[in-house]
């Protein structure tokens, strides 16, 4: 049993004591991640296992993260747009000349062929991204 200084009147009490009984103050506790000891809410480190809690909050997190998230959300979104623009594109191309040359003809259905399959593979890619995360 270990003795941990009171927050309220800084007496010393049992780290088990749910309440100070110099001054009544109710202890409030968090556990260590480590080795799951009780500790006092304003710890710094661990009494049994000395993993420190100062270092873990102030540990630098890494910025980028945030910015390679908004990357590839921009990366996505344009390889969304792309195939769905060329498939917009031959389809007007196919409304308009309605007395088009066979070879317009032949490259506005591989441009439609060729966004269909891009498009069905994004959903694909989609759906494995939801299920990973
Ligand atoms: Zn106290
Ligand atoms: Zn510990």
């Amino acid at each position: 049993m270990a003795l941990i200084k009171c927050p309220e009147c800084s007496n010393k009490i049992s780290d088990k004591a749910k309440k100070c009984p110099h001054c009544g103050y109710i202890m409030e506790r968090k556990y260590c991640p480590k080795c799951g000891e009780a500790l006092a809410i304003d710890a710094r480190a661990c009494s049994k296992c000395a993993y420190n809690f100062m270092e873990d909050v102030m540990a630098p997190r890494p910025s980028y993260k945030s910015e390679n998230y908004g990357l590839a959300i921009a990366a996505l979104i344009s390889s969304l747009i792309a195939p769905v623009i060329s498939l917009v594109l031959s389809i007007v191309v196919l409304v308009i000349n309605k007395e088009q040359e066979k070879s317009i003809k032949s490259l506005c259905f591989a441009a439609i062929t060729l966004s269909a399959i891009e498009i069905f593979f994004q959903i694909i890619g989609i759906i494995f991204a939801l299920i990973l995360n």
